[in-house]
């Protein structure tokens, strides 16, 4: 009977397709997006996309959904991303997001600042990268070089467009430490935006 179970379960893994079979080990994290300003959906999908890769590079997966959490999905600790056109943001006067990686749940991409780009929605990519990165590590960290940096300039905007602005090693690293804080840690999700607190 034991030989049984074991040969079905081995035949079960041996046909989930390989990208399925990849993912299996991952953490995974789920993603609400609240688009209020009316970002193309060819752009953001893209972006997300391009996201989600990103995460895999780090061992991390991704799991996006629209709109806001509902209580069934609290259980996931999600993290919730709201995209609108603009807002201050005192002392930053350039900051693209605002993240809470405190709170852990809450971030706010400002659109308005990042259409503008040549290629917005690789933009969009890489500033829903360093915000998640952010509350997933649960500190405000920033790194001297790559998505982690906390102020891109031009030779990183262009390293963006050929793909090639990645994490360090230590971004990683933070990531799966901040991510087994947050698994054995609680996580609430405020109905509101508290008041920003870590310009990007
Ligand atoms: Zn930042």
């Amino acid at each position: 009977m034991k030989i049984t179970v074991m040969v079905v379960m081995v035949v079960a893994a041996m046909s989930l397709p390989a990208e399925e079979h990849a993912r299996a080990g991952r953490p995974t994290v789920t993603v609400f997006v609240e688009n209020h300003v009316g970002v193309p959906s060819s752009d953001l999908f893209a972006a997300k996309s391009m996201a989600r890769l990103m995460f895999q590079s780090a061992g991390v997966e991704l799991r996006w959904r629209v709109g806001q959490p509902l209580p069934r999905d609290l259980d996931q600790r999600p993290i919730v991303v709201q995209i609108v056109s603009d807002a201050p943001t005192p002392g930053q006067p350039h900051a693209l997001a605002w993240a809470m990686p405190f709170e852990g749940v809450h971030i706010r991409i400002l659109y308005g600042r990042i259409q503008g780009a040549a290629q917005p929605r690789i933009v969009l990519a890489y500033v829903l990268v360093h915000e998640i990165t952010h509350m997933l590590q649960g500190i405000d960290h920033h790194s001297p070089t790559g998505i982690m940096k906390a102020r891109w300039n031009y030779l990183d905007f262009v390293e963006m467009q050929w793909h090639q602005l990645g994490f360090r090693a230590e971004d990683i690293e933070l990531i799966h430490l901040g991510l087994d804080a947050r698994a054995s840690g609680r996580v609430t999700v405020a109905r509101a935006l508290p008041p920003a607190s870590a310009p990007r």
